[in-house]
């Protein structure tokens, strides 16, 4: 069944060369979204790790970690919140700045919506460098909460992402679907 599931999802990826840049394999989940058969297995896919994790809240990761998030948290009962670029948050934030190949990025959180109580998993589509999940990891701490774990559509493995996050999750599990 995994394995079905598996294909589902990868026939309806797109790669799409020299996108946004000479060199990088675009990962395109359009056509994913656009079928209701694989976004209902990948959301069903998401939800039990959600549940087999504990999670009590879903983190989305601006922007497709929204719509992949989203209705994971409704299928399994679980308040949403986004982790958005930074300047687009209105409340009180905690940010936090990370290195991109070229330059930095920042992130943040409206800290008031996690409690101590929280386990959160982490949703987004792709992991790459793993420093927009790791930035995520660290705002998630600072306000306080817990990270039950991180799963993603897809792993670029030769991005080594995957060490570099385990270092921040201390035990908790990164899933790739
Ligand atoms: P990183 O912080 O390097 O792990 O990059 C992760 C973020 O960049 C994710 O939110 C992805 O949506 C996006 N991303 C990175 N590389 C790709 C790719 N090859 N195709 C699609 N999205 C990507």
């Amino acid at each position: 069944e995994t394995t079905d599931i598996t294909t589902l999802l990868l026939s309806r990826i797109r790669d799409v060369a020299d996108y946004p840049e000479p060199g990088v394999m675009f990962k395109d989940i359009t056509p994913l979204l656009a079928d209701p058969a694989a976004f209902s297995a990948l959301t069903d896919a998401f939800a039990e790790i959600a549940e087999r994790t504990g999670a009590t809240k879903v983190v989305g990761l601006e922007a497709r970690g929204f719509i992949l998030g989203a209705p994971v948290a409704v299928r399994a009962g679980l308040g949403f919140v986004p982790v958005r670029k930074a300047g687009k948050l209105p409340g009180a934030t905690l940010s936090q700045a990370y290195d991109l190949e070229y330059g930095s990025a920042e992130i943040e959180i409206h800290a008031e919506d996690l409690t101590a109580d929280d386990r959160i998993l982490i949703v987004d589509d792709v992991l790459a460098t793993g420093g927009t999940a790791e930035a995520s990891i660290q705002l998630i701490q600072r306000a306080g909460a817990q990270v039950a774990g991180v799963a993603v559509l897809m792993e670029l493995g030769f991005l080594n992402g995957r060490p570099r996050l385990e270092a921040a999750l201390a035990g908790a599990p990164l899933e790739a679907l």
